[in-house]
């Protein structure tokens, strides 16, 4: 009883203390008084595998125009990471787009081994859509938000008001657009099988005029070709690595260092000239015009009703990947990203008022540095080859339980961050799941660069530990999209498809190299200024969705940034 009365006390002095009241109550009341002022146009920016230190990293070189005007009229989140093992741009996107990792939206990869049609498939691939505005198409191709859990801000907004708003999304890539758009927007994105913009009978019947005229234009053919050479003297590219680095790609014969001529091996635009076109700076350029087009096309921004535009910009990507983050390719692509921003802020502001725009950028995930790089440095960095990491399991599995009948083999696949092992071997040999996921588990630590793993009893049974890693990881699983045994490298290394090779670099882990990306909110509604607190991309969505007066997504589960909020 001493303690119900003290408790009442307390509360009666909150209650009648001024000093408390000011500070404590105050705003959160007159937030509430004040009308919230929507946006006409909400632009989603998305940059493809982009650190939050490029940001700093390049400013110097950047004008006053590009991101430095968005980080003078916005908030600038310092500190933005990734919750997730899975810095990939399927899971990215779909984090950035609702709020809700893979543990809910199942996006827990950009493929998975799916055990009814036992092959690895796109995450976005859907045996229902067919890809709009090309023939013959591979079969992966044919995508759709489909395998998507839930929904997103493009379908919250246009939920809201029946469908008064417009929700558009463009993207070099299927699963960015996809993830941007929802189920109920419009997205498109450029296929180099087409050399120009596509998207998915998932979204309607043909693709409108306005793509149709756009990609008449055959703007990507008026760059076969040219020579893509350094924006800046040469001295100002010392902030990266030597520009002839041995484990750099030579993508699509664009070659390893500046110059970089665009052809083709053909004599003639083929789908080899497309992809290399999307490595180079004017992929950045082509996404502008098409978000410029679509603006007009759609009327976006027109009415009183706000309109979303996702925009995905995937050149910083495709060259991280062949010539790696600290390459002179990338600081290029980045110094001219920031004059072809200027740009389209000046178009931007010559179509709206500034309160009524509100801008949103941010990346899908980081990039891991070149381990050879690393390694010249004395730091210990690798490839890990699939291989490698199937090998130690059936050896060990093998070892313990005999070899598999009739030629099969433990492994399926092996697709980052699970192994996927057969179901029917363990059956037929009556075996215990938990076990055979643990020894395989323990094999895999014999594999240089592994540096832990989880099974997917523990996943599923709640014997997760307590530490960062195997939370980062249970965020990337889902039970009817992962495998039996996921596993994190250790820092510096990676597997996949790079790891595979020789050269290139790639993301997907949760280190800071991968997970800390750019976050800048700017226009109305926002308070601008530096804010250094910890923000997960998570709270993304819903902090947008604040802005523009609707519920978050229905997995969303970050936080709403109220300290960026005036
Ligand atoms: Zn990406």
């Amino acid at each position: 009883m001493p303690v119900h009365f003290s408790f009442r006390a307390a509360l009666g002095v909150l209650l009648l203390s001024p000093s408390l009241i000011t500070p404590t109550l105050a705003p959160h009341v007159a937030a509430q008084e004040r009308p919230i002022k929507k946006p006409k146009l909400a632009i989603i920016l998305v940059m493809d595998q982009v650190r939050a230190e490029y940001l700093t990293r390049y400013a110097p070189l950047f004008g006053e125009g590009g991101f430095k005007s968005l980080m003078r009229t916005g908030a600038t989140l310092t500190n933005a990471h990734y919750g997730h093992a899975t810095t990939y741009t399927g899971p990215g996107h779909a984090l950035i787009g609702s709020g809700s990792y893979g543990h809910t939206s199942g996006i827990v990869g950009n493929r998975f081994y799916n055990s009814e049609s036992k092959r690895v498939e796109s995450m976005f691939f859907d045996e229902n859509a067919k890809l709009l505005g090309l023939e013959a198409v591979p079969k992966d191709d044919d995508t759709s938000p489909r395998n998507f859990m839930g929904n997103n801000l493009s379908d919250q907004l246009l939920l809201s008001n029946n469908f008064k708003s417009k929700a558009v999304a463009i993207a070099n890539k299927d699963r960015a657009a996809i993830m941007l758009a929802g189920k109920l927007g419009k997205a498109y994105w450029y296929h180099e099988g087409a050399g120009g913009i596509v998207s998915s009978t998932f979204y309607a019947r043909e693709l409108p005029a306005w793509v149709q005229q756009f990609n008449a234009r055959k703007i990507p053919d008026s760059y076969y070709g040219k020579t893509w050479t350094k924006l800046l003297p040469e001295a100002a590219y010392s902030l990266s690595h030597a520009d002839d680095f041995a484990s750099e790609t030579d993508f699509k014969a664009l070659g390893r260092t500046f110059p970089h001529v665009l052809t083709d091996k053909s004599g003639k635009p083929t789908a080899d000239f497309y992809e290399a076109f999307t490595a180079t700076p004017w992929a950045n350029d082509y996404q502008f015009e098409l978000a410029r087009t679509a603006i007009a096309a759609e009327k976006l921004g027109a009415d009183e009703y706000t309109d979303i535009l996702g925009i995905s910009l995937t050149a910083t990507d495709i060259a991280g990947h062949a010539y790696g983050p600290d390459s002179h390719e990338v600081q290029d692509i980045m110094v001219r990203l920031d004059r072809q921003l200027e740009t389209f802020l000046k178009d931007i502001k010559s179509r709206f008022k500034s309160d009524e725009v509100l801008i949103a950028l941010t990346a899908d995930h980081g990039a891991s540095p070149l381990p050879e790089y690393m390694a010249s440095l004395g730091i210990e960095a690798g490839r890990i080859k699939r291989k490698s990491i199937s090998d130690a399991i059936e050896v060990a599995l093998t070892a313990r339980y005999g070899a598999p009948a009739n030629a099969a083999t433990w492994v399926r696949v092996v697709e980052d961050p699970s192994v996927f092992l057969d179901q029917s071997v363990i059956a037929q040999k009556n075996l215990d799941a938990a076990e055979v996921q643990r020894v395989a588990g323990e094999a895999m630590l014999t594999v240089k660069g592994i540096a832990l793993y989880y099974t997917r009893e523990q996943m599923l049974s709640g014997q997760l530990p307590a530490n960062r890693w195997a939370a980062m990881l249970e965020k990337a699983f889902h039970p009817l999209r992962s495998g039996d045994v996921l596993f994190i490298t250790k820092p510096f290394y990676f597997n996949g498809t790079y790891g595979d090779r020789d050269t290139g670099s790639t993301h997907g882990t949760p280190y800071e190299y991968d997970t800390h990306v750019p976050m800048i909110i700017a226009g109305v509604g926002v308070r601008p200024g530096n804010y250094s607190m910890a923000v997960d991309v998570a709270d993304f969505a819903p902090t947008l969705a604040g802005l523009l007066g609707v519920d978050a997504p229905a997995g969303s589960e970050g936080r709403r940034l109220t300290e960026i909020l005036r």
